[in-house]
């Protein structure tokens, strides 16, 4: 479910840290190969990442396999 993201967001987002993103979940893993750091259970997940939320959508989605290691 989508919800607005709007600058209150983005300011709570740095003024408490916010993790919520794939790079701080558990399960954002390297896979055996080596390669970039992918979703474990390979959900489509580019609405999840960092840089996503770095550029300021209009919309929020929270992942709700995310789990902080
Ligand atoms: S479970 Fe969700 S938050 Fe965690 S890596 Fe996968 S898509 Fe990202």
């Amino acid at each position: 479910m989508y919800i607005p993201c709007g600058p209150d967001f983005q300011r709570e987002r740095e003024r408490f840290a916010l993790r919520h993103t794939c790079e701080e979940c558990t399960f954002f893993r390297v896979p055996p190969d080596g390669t970039e750091p992918v979703c474990a259970h390979g959900w489509p997940n580019a609405e999840h990442r960092r840089a996503h939320y770095d550029a300021k959508p209009e919309l929020l989605v929270f992942c709700k396999e995310f789990e902080i290691p």
